[in-house]
């Protein structure tokens, strides 16, 4: 009888004791250097419903051509370089093999999210000569910290916006707020700030209730959210309260744009059950300006012109008027 290659012998003992694990929950998968399958435990069997006989001695690449060639060949040559493991985490790449996932608990991935670890395997001589691969399945890990993810974003957002308009709240305004301003102070750019509340609110409410208040107040929303650019911060500054900064705007567009904002609203009246709604806003406009002082004095100003607006009548704009400059002499 003629001996055996001494790889094939090591082959045959790594066979063996893969044997005794081939009852374990992760799937093992014995590779030689031309990517060829020498291993593939009944884990592997079962989740790509193809028998060991059907994969042993065949390239994996023409087994699963889900497998990104290029990828999979540059990180199997770094672990025979390298002679040490390398790993991929689903975060990284989903799944190596696209097995289906059928675990009841985590019905709503549509595959088995994968781990998966690269060991390289020495031959006799101590050179290495194949590679095992594991593939953990993580589906479950993976959809906690998914949905966990989705849970946060939601939270994120729930904190950001107002709750009956879904404008941004009051803080997070502010805050933005408070960061174009600082921009402003530094490069000076056009910048304006309209304000505008609902006009003798008080009446629609005792009018028509509370909740139709309330609807009044979301249609407003809505009529600010399509009236904007995606680059402009709207907010809900209070009740019935609005603010809108737009950035690279001058004053003069500003005024435009709440001037439209105000005749849309005075156009449109809102409608709760079976109640028609007119109600107009008083708005008022302030420019950034390099003598402001602060983010709150900007405010005061903007509210100051709208303070105008109702003193004038109401279902006005008013543009703050920031004192004449003297003309430098020189
Ligand atoms: P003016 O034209 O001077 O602004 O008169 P106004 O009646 O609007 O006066 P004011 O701004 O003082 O009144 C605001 C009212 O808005 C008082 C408050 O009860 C009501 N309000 C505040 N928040 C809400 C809310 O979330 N929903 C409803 N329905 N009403 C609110
Ligand atoms: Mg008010
Ligand atoms: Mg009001």
């Amino acid at each position: 009888m003629s001996e055996e290659p001494e790889s094939q012998a090591f082959l045959n003992d790594f066979r063996w004791i893969m044997d005794v694990v081939q009852n374990v929950d992760v799937g093992l998968v014995l590779l030689d250097k031309d990517y060829k399958v020498h291993l593939w435990n009944s884990f592997m069997q079962n989740h790509s419903a193809t028998a060991a006989e059907e994969v042993i001695g065949h390239s994996l690449f023409d087994l699963f051509p889900e497998i990104d060639e290029k990828w999979f060949r540059r990180k199997v040559q770094s672990v025979y370089v390298l002679k040490n493991s390398a790993f991929t985490t689903w975060e990284q790449r989903p799944y190596l093999f696209r097995f289906d996932n059928y675990r009841p608990i985590t019905g709503k991935a549509e595959f088995m999210y994968q781990n998966s670890t690269f060991i390289p395997i020495q031959g006799l001589d101590g050179s290495t000569d194949s590679i095992c691969v594991i593939i953990y399945d993580v589906t479950e890990q993976a959809i906690n910290n998914i949905e966990l993810e989705k849970v946060n974003e939601t939270l994120e957002y729930i904190s950001k916006t107002d709750g009956l308009t879904g404008l941004l709240n009051r803080k997070t305004w502010e805050n933005l707020l408070e960061k174009e301003y600082e921009r402003e102070s530094r490069y000076h750019e056009n910048c304006s700030l309209i304000m505008f509340d609902i006009d003798h609110f008080k009446k629609v409410n005792d009018n028509y209730g509370h909740p139709a208040g309330d609807e009044v107040i979301r249609q407003t929303a809505d009529i600010i959210r399509h009236s904007i650019r995606k680059t402009d911060i709207a907010g809900r500054y209070g009740g019935e309260e609005y603010v809108i900064l737009l950035p690279h705007t001058p004053i003069d567009s500003a005024y435009v744009l709440a001037e439209r904002i105000r005749k849309k609203i005075a156009a449109k009246p809102a409608c709760y059950e079976d109640q028609v709604i007119n109600y107009t806003v008083s708005l008022g406009v302030a420019a950034f300006d390099p003598s402001l002082k602060s983010p709150t004095n900007w405010i005061d100003f903007a509210d100051q012109a709208l303070y105008q607006s109702k003193q004038a009548g109401r279902n006005a704009t008013n543009i703050y008027q920031y004192p004449e400059k003297p003309v430098e002499e020189g």
